[in-house]
């Protein structure tokens, strides 16, 4: 590989949620979740406005107590769209890219996620409190390298066809 590194797979799975996270639309903070089971992605989700209703990108944040809360937070929106797709990921790992808020970890708990991987934590919060009464694994990563980077010349089969030209 180019880098000389490839990836664990909790590697991979956080920076899958990294790559969620670009989506988020509250510039306050980005965030990704990713759940998986068995090393398959279940669901995925960033912290995001109610479908149909205006981005804090574009109207400013909502902010009520110090906190943006226009959004519904990346975990929610990965819980939200287990449920719309009928997926079940009781035993599931989620692969955040902050620790969760505590409301946040009380529905992960509750929907059975077992293992909480994450690269930064996130202070002022029961989160932990809670994931360790419910003994959900809490993995801390060091954060995985911000640039995911794709060497085209090493991988792409556009190059390997030009190269056997
Ligand atoms: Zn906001
Ligand atoms: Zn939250």
């Amino acid at each position: 590989m180019a880098n000389g590194k490839r990836p664990t797979w909790d590697e991979y799975f956080l920076k899958l949620a990294m790559l969620a996270s670009e989506r988020a639309t509250c510039p306050r903070m980005h965030c990704g979740c990713v759940l998986v089971k068995n090393r398959f992605v279940l669901a995925t989700g960033y912290n995001g406005s109610l479908p149909g209703q205006p981005h804090c990108e574009d109207e400013g944040c909502l902010v009520v107590e110090n906190h943006c809360v226009r959004t519904n937070h990346a975990e929610i929106n990965a819980l939200v769209q287990a449920a719309l797709h009928g997926i079940n990921i009781k035993g599931s790992t989620a692969y955040i890219t902050n620790m969760s808020c505590t409301t946040c970890a009380k529905a992960l708990i509750a929907a059975g996620i077992n293992r909480v991987v994450v690269f930064s934590d996130f202070h002022d919060t029961l989160a932990i409190d809670f994931y360790t009464k419910s003994n959900v694994e809490i993995v801390r990563l060091d954060v995985p390298d911000r640039q995911i980077n794709y060497n085209i010349d090493d991988y792409s089969s556009a190059r390997k066809t030009e190269k056997s030209k």
